[in-house]
């Protein structure tokens, strides 16, 4: 009687279980264990047969009065991925052997446990492969079943959701290693979830970005989190790395049903998107504008394809002027667009393009029609200078891009040191590798590369003393105000610049020049050459053939 009751309670205490931790199960079965004078319970846990084969497993002591003892029971399992599971009953050394009864039942408990562990494991691998990704992070599929059961209660209104997105990850993994790197990325998104109630959760939705919920008065929190936090990457040495995000964030309003969990996701998503652009805020708050600049991007890549065969893209020429001599010594060709009788500048429809490979088309056209023109002043008997075309980065990944740009250039006769290609800086390894071999390849073409916008990136000295530049472009943020002197911070470090330009035997230009005072600047540190409003903005061809038979500016 009293191993049915026994048995019984074991049972019941079994069902209550959501996952088979032995601990637990010791304890319940303790009571069955010492009415059928069980000394000890181990149960081995073999990933495969070969892991079985050689003991290389794990074991749980599940059972254990202390007693010396025998293994005098034993089960084996295996499931159907193959992995084993073998359970081991001793008996007391010395004790009298079980009976027949005895065997039976201490077998059919073995068996009912062992069945029942493997159920549970198994749910737990399978809402391990939903509801996790390869890396140990909660998915998708994962956040959508939150937000879902969230609507279900009425609990989604006032939440916050947001996505956010590691800024620089690769430059943190160059800096520290991928699996440095792996640690820091999990360390920084657990620590993040752990402070959030149980309303709350992180999901990695692939790559570094994540998506989160959190309650209204953890996002001051949640945010000063994500826009820097120092996070180990090393446990032994507890070595840190700065981590930071840019996020989109759409807080739920009054009101809002959730018909579909893309509702929420499309609002990050363009959230996001927009705080991911270099001139906007790390933290973008969803809003309507977002909707319309959506359809706008939209509506340009539909337009694009008709206007660049009605050649609607014009060039337009910014003079680029010798600071010593006065002289015209170069021009940048820039984009505009003739639309509709206004023209449209090139930071309305360019990182459109760039959203796709649009951009590369463009890129081509604008290199052609320069070509066309500097034949034109060669065949007129004009005096013609070098002038310099904006490449995308989208160009990187076209493993022809040497030839295309060669050809275009000898399609139209034109000697290829007319012509200057201007990349921006990289991020990624990668990137660097390609830039490099592209840079490498046009210099043995004759044709000129000048690194745009040098200082606003990531510009790295190996950026500048690994590839074989002839330009160094200085953005324009580096030029000293009006009202600066010449200890600014902004003055230290354009001079610093240009000094390291000239040592590397670059030719240095800066970019942005608006007034006499910073000319004279340009001057007092050595810096050659101008381009700027201060001699003139981009001008359309005609104005801009004035200027190169004029061929000098007042300095
Ligand atoms: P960028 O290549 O750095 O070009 C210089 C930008 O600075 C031009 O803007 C120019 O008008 C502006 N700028 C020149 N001098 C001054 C000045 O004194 N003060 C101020 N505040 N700005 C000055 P723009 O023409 O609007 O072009 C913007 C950007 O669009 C360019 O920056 C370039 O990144 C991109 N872009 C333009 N045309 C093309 C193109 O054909 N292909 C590609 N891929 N990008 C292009
Ligand atoms: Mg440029
Ligand atoms: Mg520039």
């Amino acid at each position: 009687m009293e191993y049915y009751i026994l048995i019984e309670e074991y049972l019941k205490k079994l069902s209550k279980m959501t996952v088979p931790d032995p601990m637990s199960i010791g304890t319940s079965v303790a009571g069955l264990c010492k009415f059928l004078r069980v000394a000890k319970v181990v149960a081995y846990f073999y990933d495969s047969f070969k892991d079985e084969a050689m003991g290389n497993g794990r074991s749980t002591c599940v059972y254990s009065t202390g007693e010396e003892c025998t293994v005098a029971l034993s089960d084996r399992l295996v499931t159907e991925v193959n992995s084993v599971a073998v359970c081991e009953v001793s008996i007391a050394k010395g004790a009298e052997p079980w009976s027949y009864t005895e065997r039976e039942r201490i077998m059919l408990v073995l068996k009912t446990t062992m069945t029942f562990i493997s159920r549970l494991r198994l749910k737990q691998v399978t809402d391990m492969l939903s509801f996790y990704d390869a890396d140990g992070f909660h998915n998708l599929r994962y956040f959508i079943g939150h937000l879902e059961k969230l609507a279900l209660d009425d609990r989604l209104v006032g939440k916050v959701a947001i996505l956010y997105n590691l800024k620089h990850f690769s430059l943190v993994n160059q800096q520290i290693g991928r699996e440095a790197g792996n640690i820091a990325m999990k360390g920084y998104y657990e620590t993040l979830r752990s402070d959030l109630d149980e309303e709350g959760t992180v999901c990695r939705m692939g790559g570094d970005n994540f998506v989160m919920i959190c309650g209204r008065t953890e996002l001051d929190r949640v945010l000063r989190y994500l826009a820097g936090s120092a996070t180990i990457f090393d446990r032994d040495t507890g070595d840190r790395v700065m981590i930071s995000a840019c996020a989109g964030v759409f807080i739920i309003p009054e009101g809002f049903e959730l018909t579909s969990p893309g509702d929420i996701l499309d609002k990050i998503i363009s959230a996001s998107q927009s705080a991911r652009q270099p001139q906007n805020d790390d933290v973008v708050y969803f809003n309507e504008v977002m909707v319309a600049n959506k359809e706008r991007a939209v509506h340009i890549q539909q337009l694009f394809p008709n206007a660049l065969k009605n050649e609607e893209f014009l060039v337009y020429y910014q003079p680029k002027i010798n600071v010593e001599t006065g002289e015209l010594t170069g021009a940048e060709a820039l984009c505009r667009w003739l639309r509709s009788g206004s023209v449209v500048p090139p930071l309305e429809f360019i990182p459109i393009l760039e959203q796709g490979n649009e951009i590369c088309r463009l890129d081509f056209y604008m290199l052609d029609h320069v070509c066309r023109d500097i034949r034109r002043w060669l065949d007129e008997g004009r005096p013609v200078v070098r002038v310099s075309v904006n490449l995308s980065r989208k160009h990187m990944a076209d493993v022809d891009l040497l030839k295309h740009i060669v050809e275009i250039i000898d399609r139209n006769r034109v000697p290829h040191e007319y012509i200057e290609i201007e990349l921006t800086e990289t991020t990624t390894d990668v990137e660097f590798r390609d830039l490099k071999r592209v840079v490498g390849g046009l210099q043995k073409t004759g044709v000129g590369t000048a690194v745009d916008d040098f200082g606003i990136g990531y510009s790295s000295l190996k950026l500048i003393t690994e590839i074989p530049w002839d330009v160094l472009k200085v953005d324009r943020s580096f030029l000293p105000h009006e009202d600066e002197d010449e200890n600014s911070n902004r003055a230290i470090m354009f001079s610093h610049v240009v000094s390291m330009a000239q040592k590397l035997g670059l030719e240095c230009i800066a970019e942005g020049v608006e007034t006499a005072k910073q000319v004279e600047i340009l001057r007092e540190n050595g810096c050659k050459y101008a381009q700027g409003f201060h001699f003139d903005r981009p001008l359309p061809v005609e104005q801009f053939e004035e200027k190169l038979t004029a061929h000098h500016y007042e300095v």
